[in-house]
């Protein structure tokens, strides 16, 4: 029997420059230079895998010699290269505007923000999706917060959120212009519509994000989230379905700066959808806006609360120094758990996610999932007994003593002078009780 011999064809001209070729290679013959790939023939061991993968059909095996030569060629459009011509008819971000009755949630802004640079590293445009009634100043808002383009649905049907006529618009949406990625908050709301929207798709969801990025060479978006109780960090990867789709927690991404007078292309589609055909009803709506609830999410300060409070009276001491500095309760989970204090004001991980200018930690310890929700406060001060504390790692001035001296001489202070300055280290912070402090 003749012997066969394979050989790999490759046509640089048809090049496009996507590298999914250089990630296969089982032995790196295939580089990237000047933006488009470099077979070295000398190492390439004609396996083929190049040949599956790319979209622009660059590579072919031909085999050569014996009966079974027709038989034996490999077909060169596979699976593999039809999963990445499908994935590159999807192209940009899309963030979703959440908003209730025309008051926009500021996760919003923070997306265009994060979803800002996501657009540039991949050369697309920033859009928005606006859906409700009377959407035209919550349109024009978009544009200002930097979205290049607004998909707006404006009718009486979407003026309360409700999940099937919201999911609904947005997968029209999504399946009419094919973006690549698809963000929105890690709210109430978001985390329903985002569910919703990739369950119908069949696309991947990350919930809860903290990290937001792009591989260059194969344009996934790489999805950083705390997994395994926070122990470690996952970043996960969408590789075979569009759109990506992630959410992530309100005050984890910083706004987007907005530019007054900033305009945004405005794309107005209509939703195939009547009254009687959703069955469920809003029956009367609550505007929570100026509420006296607990806000933490977007508190300037934050007083919380630790185990070495030692029980629930501690939160008097807390309340009272939070209140002295113009600020809001938090605890850390060991307390609520404890039943000292209501879950709306646990920090961290399985509670709320803060931005503060300002986050005093008072008696707690700084355990991983603790310091996830509250390290992108702008000053940290910490106040616990054990000087070797986890806290006063994250700590931009640590105060070493027990907390029942610390917050009333705090408290005094606060009487005579402006304690917020002094804790933010704009001015001198002098202890009568003796106790030690630590600047960083
Ligand atoms: C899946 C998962 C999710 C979690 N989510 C969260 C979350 O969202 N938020 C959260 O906070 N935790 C969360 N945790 C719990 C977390 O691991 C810690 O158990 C918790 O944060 C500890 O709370 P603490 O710092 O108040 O208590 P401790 O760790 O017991 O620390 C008490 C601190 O008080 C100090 N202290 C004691 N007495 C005094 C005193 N008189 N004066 C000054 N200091 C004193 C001690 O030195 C100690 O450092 C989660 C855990 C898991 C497994």
């Amino acid at each position: 029997m003749a012997k066969k011999t394979r050989t790999l064809i490759y046509n640089q001209d048809k090049c496009t420059g996507c590298a999914y070729c250089v990630g296969e290679c089982p032995v790196d013959a295939i580089d990237m230079v000047d933006g488009v790939a470099v077979v070295d023939f000398d190492v390439c061991i004609k396996c083929g895998k190049c040949v599956k993968v790319c979209p622009a059909d660059c590579f072919e095996i031909v085999v050569e010699g014996g009966a079974e030569e027709e038989a034996a060629a490999e077909p060169v459009v596979d699976e593999e290269a039809e999963l990445r011509a499908k994935l590159a008819e999807f192209s940009g971000v899309w963030v979703f505007v959440e908003q209730m009755h025309g008051h926009v949630h500021a996760v919003s802004w923070e997306l265009l923000g994060s979803g800002r640079k996501l657009a540039d590293d991949l050369g697309c445009k920033l859009s928005a999706i606006v859906l409700g009634h009377h959407m035209q100043k919550v349109t024009v808002e978009a544009g200002e917060y930097g979205a290049d383009q607004t998909y707006v649905i404006d009718l009486p049907i979407l003026e309360s959120y409700r999940t099937q006529p919201y999911a609904m618009a947005c997968i029209q949406l999504i399946q009419k212009y094919k973006p690549e990625i698809v963000l929105m908050g890690a709210t109430t709301m978001g985390r329903d519509l985002a569910g919703a929207i990739a369950t119908d798709l069949h696309t991947g969801l990350t919930a809860d994000c903290t990290g937001l990025d792009i591989d260059p060479e194969t344009r996934n978006l790489l999805q950083t989230r705390p997994a395994f109780g926070g122990n470690i960090m996952a970043t996960i990867v969408t590789r075979k379905t569009r759109p990506q789709m992630a959410t992530v927690r309100p005050r984890v991404m910083a706004s987007a700066p907005k530019e007054e007078g900033r305009a945004t292309e405005i794309i107005t589609e209509t939703l195939d959808l009547t009254e009687d055909q959703v069955p469920t009803k809003v029956v009367a709506f609550r505007d929570n806006a100026d509420s006296e609830d607990v806000n933490l999410p977007f508190s300037e300060i934050i007083v919380s609360g630790g185990r070495g409070l030692g029980g629930p009276a501690g939160f008097e001491l807390i309340a009272e120094l939070a209140e002295a500095l113009g600020g809001t309760v938090g605890a850390s989970r060991a307390t609520v758990d404890a039943g000292w204090i209501s879950h709306d004001h646990q920090v961290g991980q399985t509670g709320s996610t803060v931005r503060p200018k300002l986050y005093v930690a008072c008696g707690i310890s700084g355990a991983i999932q603790h310091l996830v929700g509250m390290e992108g406060s702008d000053a940290i001060v910490a106040i616990n007994s054990d000087p070797n504390a986890k806290i006063f790692n994250v700590a931009t001035y640590g105060i070493v003593g027990d907390l029942y001296k610390v917050i009333p001489e705090l408290i005094r202070i606060a009487s005579e002078r402006d304690l917020k300055k002094i804790l933010l280290g704009e001015e001198d912070l002098q202890l009568t009780s003796g106790e030690e402090t630590m600047n960083e």
